[in-house]
C-alpha cells in the first residue's frame, strides 16, 4: 500500500492535514503499525472532499479524537466514512506521547502535534442502524454497551432526533398516552426531578425529547449520530449491505448522494413518518391551508387561534389532539370528519378503567387480563398453559373471554358517557373492544374532551369531503357545506419502510409488507396457519368482526381493509428467516405495542445477541421456522379487525407474552415476579403488572452470562 504525500489539503476548508509518526495499533490479536494524521476535528466530516476523494481507496482507517490513524497492511477494508463518525468511540488504551493539540485549536500547535496511542479495536463488527427514535437509539445504546469498541453509525433523515417527539413534530399540549414511568428505558429511568414530570402525569412531548437526548448522552452514542442523512436504497451484497444515502445536511451542501457499506444493518424507520394524505378536487380559489397532521406543529401558531373553525379529517388520536387544541381556543370550533368506509372512531379510554379503577396501561401488562387474548406464542406449559387452554380451548372458558371483552368495552363507554348525548354517541367505536389493537388511545387532556363535544365546540360528522370549493367552503359527499379556516388531515401513515430495496425481489425475500397477491406457496402457507389458529382458538373464528355499531346498517358488513395486504413476515417480528445464516439484518420497532419502551429494550438485546452470534436459534428446520413466522404474523393480521395487524404486528394484550418469548430466546425467564416456597409466585405473576422496571439490568445480566460462560463473545 502506498502512502499519500505528507501534506494533504482539504479543498473544503483549505486546511492542512499532516502526516504524523508511526504508531502501534492493536487490532484483534495483531499489532499493526500505523501512521497518524493530524486534522482538526471540525474538518472530519464524512462528506468532505478530503475523505471522499483523497482517502477513499486506502485500506483501513481508524480515526482518533482529532486525527486519523492509518493502518499499514490492515486486512479489513471498509468505508472510511463510518470510521470518522466513531472518532469519539475508539478505546484509546494509552497515549504514549503527551503532545496533544491544545484546546485552543491553534493550527500551528496542531501541525506539530504528534500522537502516539494504543488503540484496541475489538473486531470487524460494523453495525449501522437507521432511524433515530426510541427503537433506533435503544438498539445503538445496547449494542454499544455490549460491544464498546464496535463501530456503530446511526443515520437519521431529519435534522433532529425523536421521530414523533422531534422538536419539529411536537406542539404545545402534546403528551404521551403513557403515564410517567412507562415510557423510559429500563436502565435509564426518567427521574421525576430531573425531567420535571411527576408520577401519575402523562409525559409532555418536549420532555420525551429532553429524555431521549439525555439518554443518548448518558449511553455515549452521541458520537454515532449522523443527522440529515436519508437512506434511499438498501442493496444486498454478497457480504453485508450497501446503503445509498442522500445527505440533506446543509453542512454537506445538501442533496449530496453517497454510498456506504456495512456488515450488519438494523432498520428502525418507524411506522409514523410517511404521511398518507387524501387528495380532494380543489378549486384554485380555495383559501384555507390543507395540511397533514405531521405539519400541524409548523402551522400551529396560525391554525390554533381564536375565532376560527378547523376541519379535522380522521378519527385517530392525532385527530382528537388537533380538534382539542383548536376547539379550546376562545370562540373557536372544530369539526371531526369521520369517513363511513373506514374503521370509525378509535377506542379512547380514560387512564383508569374497570370498576376497580385500574390504570389501563397496567391492566394491559397484567397477565391475568392477558390470558384473555388467544396468543400463539404465549407459553403453553405450567400454570399459564393450563389457564390458557381452559380459557380458549373450552366452551366455558370462551364464555368468560367473551364476557371479559364485553365488560371492558362497556366500561369505557360508561366512563366516557358516550351514549348519553347524541353528539358523543357518534364517537362510540364501531367494533367491539376485542378488535381494538392499537386503535386504542388514552385521554390525556387537561379538561374533558367530551364536554367540548356536548357544548358543540367539537362537531362530529360521519361523511367524506367531496371537494374544497371557492373561498373557505368545503362540500361533503352528503351535500353538507361548511366554512373552514384550515383543513388538517389526520389521515395516518403510509405503510412499509418507504425505501427501495435492491436487487429486485429482495423485499419479498426479507418479508416486507406488500399489497401484491401472495404466490401459490405463500397463499397455501397462509391458509395452513389460519387453519391452526382457528382450530386452537375457535373464538378467533366465531367472533363478530363486523362494524356492528356503524350508524349506517347497510355498511356494517362491508370490507374495510385490502384483502391482498400482507404484513411483515419476520421471525419474532425482528428478522427475516431468509437471512438466518448470515445474521446480517434486523428490523426494530416494526410493530406497535403499548409497551414501546420495554419492547425496544428487549428487541435491542435480542438483536445484539443475534448479530454477535451469542443468541442460540431454535433447533428446528427452516420450514418450521417459516411456518411459525407466518403463524404469528397471520395471527396479528386476524386478531384486531380495527388494528393494523395486516401490515405489522399490532400488540396490546399480547405484548407481555411477546416479551416472554424474547426473554425465553435469550435464556431468561420472562416471569420476574419472584418465587414463594421455591415455586413461581403465580399470584403475583397473574395480578401484578409489568413495566420497564421489571426488565431493569437485563443487559448487564446478559453480559455477565456471556462473559461468564467462558466462550466470550462470538462473532458470526
Ligand atoms: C403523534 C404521535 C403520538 C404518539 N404517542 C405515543 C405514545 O404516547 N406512546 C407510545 O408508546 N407511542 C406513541 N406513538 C408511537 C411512536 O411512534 C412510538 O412511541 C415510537 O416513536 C416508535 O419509535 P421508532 O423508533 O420505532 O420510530 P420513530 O419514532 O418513528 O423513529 C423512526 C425514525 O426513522 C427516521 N427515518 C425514517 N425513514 C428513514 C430513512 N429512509 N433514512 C433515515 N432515517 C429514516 C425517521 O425520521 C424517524 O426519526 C406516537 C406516535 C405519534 C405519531
Amino acid at each position: 500500500m502506498s502512502f499519500k504525500p505528507n501534506i494533504i489539503v482539504s479543498k473544503e476548508e483549505f486546511r492542512s492535514f499532516f502526516e504524523g509518526p508511526i504508531i502501534q495499533v492493536h487490532v484483534s490479536e495483531d499489532i499493526n503499525s500505523a501512521k497518524v494524521f493530524t486534522a482538526h476535528k471540525n474538518l472530519i466530516t464524512p462528506l468532505s472532499l478530503f475523505f471522499t476523494n483523497t482517502l477513499k481507496e486506502w485500506r483501513l482507517w481508524i480515526s482518533t479524537q482529532d486525527g486519523i490513524v492509518m493502518l499499514k497492511g490492515g486486512s479489513e477494508s471498509f468505508s472510511l466514512q463510518p470510521q470518522l463518525i466513531y472518532c469519539g468511540h475508539l478505546p484509546i488504551k494509552e497515549i504514549l506521547t503527551a503532545s496533544k493539540p491544545d484546546s485552543t485549536h491553534d493550527w500551528d500547535t496542531e501541525m506539530e502535534a504528534q500522537y502516539k496511542i494504543l488503540v484496541d479495536i475489538e473486531d470487524s463488527t460494523l453495525a449501522k442502524l437507521y432511524g433515530l427514535c426510541l427503537y433506533g437509539i435503544t438498539c445503538a445504546a445496547t449494542f454499544h454497551r455490549i460491544h464498546p469498541t464496535s463501530r456503530i453509525l446511526i443515520l437519521e433523515s431529519t435534522s433532529s432526533i425523536g421521530g414523533p417527539w422531534a422538536s419539529h413534530r411536537i406542539f404545545p399540549g402534546l403528551k404521551t398516552n403513557n403515564l410517567w414511568g412507562t415510557y423510559e428505558n429500563p436502565d435509564f429511568p426518567m427521574g421525576e426531578e430531573k425531567f420535571s414530570v411527576k408520577k401519575g402525569e402523562h409525559v409532555p412531548a418536549d420532555k420525551v425529547t429532553e429524555y431521549l437526548k439525555a439518554f443518548i448522552e448518558e449511553t455515549g452514542i452521541d458520537g454515532c449520530l449522523r443527522l440529515g442523512t436519508k437512506v434511499e436504497v438498501v442493496e444486498k451484497m454478497d457480504e453485508g449491505w450497501r446503503l445509498h444515502c442522500n445527505s440533506t445536511s446543509s453542512r454537506d451542501g445538501g442533496g449530496s448522494k453517497f454510498v456506504m457499506s456495512t456488515a450488519k444493518l438494523i432498520l428502525s424507520v418507524g411506522l409514523v413518518n410517511r404521511p398518507s394524505i387524501p387528495r380532494y378536487p380543489t378549486s384554485p380559489d380555495f383559501a384555507p391551508k390543507v395540511i397533514h397532521s405531521i405539519d400541524f406543529p409548523h402551522h400551529f401558531p396560525t391554525i390554533v387561534s381564536s375565532s376560527t373553525h378547523t376541519l379535522v379529517i380522521g378519527s385517530g388520536k392525532s385527530a382528537w389532539d388537533v380538534a382539542y387544541a383548536c376547539a379550546t381556543q376562545p370562540s373557536s370550533t372544530a369539526t371531526m370528519l369521520i369517513r363511513p368506509s373506514g374503521n370509525g372512531p378509535i377506542w379512547m379510554s380514560p387512564p383508569y378503567v374497570t370498576p376497580l379503577g385500574l390504570w389501563l396501561e397496567k391492566l394491559v401488562f397484567t397477565r391475568f387480563f392477558g390470558y384473555m387474548s388467544p396468543c400463539p406464542w404465549a407459553e403453553m406449559s405450567g400454570f399459564e398453559g393450563w389457564i390458557r387452554t381452559f380459557l380458549h380451548g373450552t366452551w366455558l372458558g370462551r364464555k368468560i373471554v367473551g364476557a371479559f371483552w364485553g365488560i371492558l368495552g362497556d366500561d369505557v363507554i360508561q366512563l366516557n358517557k358516550l351514549n348519553e348525548h347524541p353528539e358523543t354517541k357518534k364517537l362510540r367505536p364501531w367494533r367491539d373492544a376485542f378488535e381494538v389493537g392499537n386503535a386504542l388511545s388514552i385521554m390525556n387532556y387537561p379538561t374533558n374532551f367530551f364536554d367540548l363535544v356536548r357544548e358543540g365546540k367539537i362537531k362530529v360528522i360521519i361523511d367524506e369531503v367531496e371537494k374544497c370549493g371557492v373561498g373557505k367552503e368545503v362540500v361533503l359527499k352528503g351535500g353538507q357545506k361548511m366554512k373552514v379556516d384550515a383543513v388538517v388531515c389526520a389521515t395516518g401513515w403510509k405503510s412499509g419502510a418507504g425505501l427501495k430495496f435492491k436487487p429486485e425481489g429482495l423485499e419479498k425475500e426479507l418479508g416486507l409488507p406488500t399489497k401484491n397477491m401472495p404466490d401459490t406457496d405463500d397463499a397455501a402457507l397462509v391458509e395452513k396457519v389460519k387453519a391452526e389458529i382457528f382450530t386452537r382458538y375457535p373464538f378467533m373464528k366465531s367472533r363478530d368482526t363486523s362494524r356492528l355499531h356503524h350508524p349506517d346498517p347497510s355498511l356494517r358488513h362491508t370490507q374495510t381493509s385490502d384483502p391482498n395486504q400482507q404484513p411483515y413476515r419476520l421471525y419474532r417480528f425482528l428478522i427475516p428467516p431468509s437471512d438466518l445464516q448470515h445474521r446480517s439484518i434486523g428490523f426494530a420497532g416494526a410493530l406497535m405495542s403499548l409497551g414501546n419502551a420495554s419492547c425496544a429494550y428487549l428487541q435491542s438485546l435480542w438483536l445484539a445477541a443475534y448479530f454477535d452470534g451469542t443468541l442460540p436459534l431454535p433447533e428446528v428446520s427452516s420450514e418450521q421456522l417459516k411456518y411459525e413466522t407466518y403463524r404469528d404474523t397471520q395471527y396479528c393480521a386476524l386478531r384486531n379487525a380495527m388494528g393494523y395487524g395486516n401490515k405489522f404486528p399490532d400488540l396490546v394484550f399480547d405484548s407481555l407474552p411477546y416479551f416472554d418469548a424474547l426473554m425465553r430466546d435469550l435464556g431468561f425467564d420472562g416471569k420476574r415476579k419472584g418465587m414463594v416456597f421455591g415455586m413461581k409466585n403465580w399470584g403475583a405473576e397473574s395480578f401484578r403488572s409489568y413495566g420497564p422496571e421489571d426488565y431493569r439490568g437485563l443487559v448487564d445480566e446478559w453480559q455477565k452470562r456471556v462473559e461468564g460462560d467462558g466462550e466470550g463473545k462470538k462473532n458470526v
